[in-house]
């Protein structure tokens, strides 16, 4: 079984006119994508930045809810929170991946939409990879206006996107992450 892990991309992603922007954490994906990243059983969640300022915020957020106030009212957050990990880039957390299980990780990006020249690969031959193989799977995930075209074309796999056909596909991240999953590794 591939050990899974997830990041959240604050840069580089995409601005409403298609300009490489670095995104403000939210503290909603913060805590949504932990719970969701802990329901599967993901080993990290990376959220990545390059901001400094955003990382530090990240961690005060992480130490309420893991040793402050927040851990002591609701346990089961800090548990969620538990395998957050700040970083300041992509390569960051490949470099954690690759300390913690001797192995790089396969990369999986996902998008709503897929550039013209960028292949996909099935949400059934992920899940293989993910039930038949050791390498390490790191699923990622954008903010803004999603990746850029060209990490999209840098990852290992690009999955098809949700609902291609819809007219209107404005998913939140945590919504696409939640469906994403489910589909690879859901019951
Ligand atoms: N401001 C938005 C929010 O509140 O989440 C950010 C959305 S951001 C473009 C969407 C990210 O979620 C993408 O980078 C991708 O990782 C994922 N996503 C969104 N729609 C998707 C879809 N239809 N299929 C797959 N992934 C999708």
């Amino acid at each position: 079984v591939s050990p899974l892990y997830l990041a959240l991309l604050h840069h580089p992603v995409k601005s409403r006119d298609g300009s490489v922007i670095a995104t403000a954490v939210t503290n909603l994906d913060v805590h949504d994508l932990a719970r969701l990243g802990r329901t599967y059983d993901a080993r990290a969640y990376f959220i990545a930045t390059p901001i400094t300022a955003q990382r530090t915020l990240v961690g005060r957020i992480l130490d309420h809810w893991r040793t402050g106030a927040g851990g002591r009212r609701i346990p089961d957050r800090g548990e969620a929170l538990s395998i957050v990990e700040p970083v300041e880039s992509l390569a960051a957390a490949i470099e954690r991946v690759i300390a913690r299980e001797g192995d790089a990780p396969r990369v999986v990006a996902t998008a709503a939409r897929a550039p013209a020249d960028v292949a996909v690969t099935s949400f059934a031959e992920v899940t293989r990879l993910l039930e038949a193989t050791s390498t390490p799977t790191l699923i990622l995930f954008g903010t803004g206006h999603g990746l850029t075209d060209e990490l999209l074309r840098s990852a290992d796999l690009l999955l098809p996107p949700v609902r291609p056909r819809a007219d209107y596909n404005h998913l939140s991240v945590r919504a696409a992450a939640a469906i994403v999953l489910d589909r690879l590794i859901g019951d």
